[in-house]
């Protein structure tokens, strides 16, 4: 029997193992990579390497495939409803244009009972900014809407640094209240027509914008894990989600949660689940795609997984002795960038 095949947009770490996994069920994998050097390279079956509006190199890319999912949500709306109207898209272009956009996101977030998000406004000149500044007690994140990740295009904005903004160009930007949160967790949904998992609240350290850690599970109360599941739940149906879909979380001093943002892909907060569910984050993927199933992820043992990034890349050796660690093949080191990750129990 032919094997089938699975198209995905974005060569990346997330693509990566999502070819591995892919790999141990028997699929085959065909990677489109806007970039020479990919992660996903020598992990896939095939791949094709163009840019994404590349309109011979797509229409391939869709014949080869029999599903397709993404591991960016940072992909063109003309290219997503190209791929949607020939092949089955997970999850949909209608999600993935809701999380690729903060805007788009954030009145898509507060529009569902139960769901709320920072404050925010949409920002289009100087004066809009100085304005909104004051109403959130001066202290702010400027962001723009789109193409954002691992903190790009953020910009926290007081009474001290406002001024060097006067001259910029406003297309696409939202200013979001600076809070003061007790904790960020987050939530991973897998879901089909028929069923609706989620993995357990995980605890997320970033610094600079950037995760350094997770920790499974998190230190939170069981009110709150069962209120972060309720949300993540509610917001996975909202979009009739058939695939996988993270959601980001602020966990406030007063017990209230607050939705940050929804990535529709595997998530880095996820990669535990590799090493310490029976079935991680990608197999889940996989199996909400060709088999319409999900299953419960059944976690193994309390762990943690640490981010490499950047020069710490140079302490490879000491991971692979100490720990799980997993290489993401990035062709250059270079600041701020997640080369690896590695994981243990605790
Ligand atoms: P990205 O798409 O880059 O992940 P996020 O909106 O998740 O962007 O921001 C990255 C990190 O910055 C968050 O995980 C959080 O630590 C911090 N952050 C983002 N928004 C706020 C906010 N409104 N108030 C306080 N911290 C924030
Ligand atoms: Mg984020």
């Amino acid at each position: 029997m032919n094997k089938k095949k699975l198209g995905i947009l974005g060569g990346g770490q997330l693509g990566m193992f999502m070819c591995q996994a892919a790999k141990r069920n028997n699929i085959h994998t065909i990677v489109f990579s806007n970039t020479k050097d990919f992660s996903a390279k020598n992990f896939c079956d095939s791949y094709f390497v163009a840019g994404f509006d590349n309109k011979k190199i797509l229409k391939e890319f869709i014949e080869s495939s029999d599903f397709i999912t993404i591991e960016t949500e940072n992909i063109p709306k003309h290219i997503l409803k190209e791929i949607e109207s020939k092949k089955k898209l997970f999850p949909s272009s209608f999600i993935i244009e809701v999380s690729q956009n903060r805007l788009k996101e954030k009145k898509f977030l507060n529009s569902i009972d139960g769901v709320s998000t920072v404050k925010y406004k949409k920002i289009v000149n100087f004066d809009d900014l100085k304005e909104s500044l004051k109403s959130f007690n001066n202290k702010a994140i400027l962001k723009s809407c789109e193409m954002g990740y691992d903190g790009k295009g953020q910009f926290l904005i007081s009474n001290k640094n406002i001024d060097e903004f006067r001259g910029m160009s406003f297309k696409n930007f939202i200013l979001e209240e600076k809070i003061n949160f007790e904790k960020e967790i987050s939530v991973i949904a897998c879901r089909t027509k028929k069923k609706i998992i989620t993995y357990p609240p995980v605890e997320n350290l970033h610094k600079e914008s950037i995760l350094r850690e997770t920790t499974y599970p998190a230190a939170i109360n069981k009110n709150l894990e069962e209120m972060a599941i309720f949300i993540a739940k509610k917001i996975a149906t909202k979009l009739e989600l058939e695939g996988i879909l993270a959601i980001e979380m602020f966990v406030m001093k007063d017990n209230s949660i607050l939705v940050n943002e929804i990535a529709p892909r595997p998530h880095n907060s996820g990669h535990w689940t590799l090493d310490y569910c029976k079935f991680s984050q990608f197999d889940n993927l996989l199996m909400a795609i060709f088999n319409s199933s999900v299953e419960s992820p059944m976690p193994i043992m309390n762990c943690k997984m640490v981010n490499v990034i950047g020069k710490e890349y140079k302490k490879k050796n000491d991971y692979i002795q100490n720990y799980k660690f997993y290489d993401y093949y990035k062709d250059e080191i270079k600041e701020l960038r997640k080369m690896g990750h590695y994981t243990f129990k605790c």
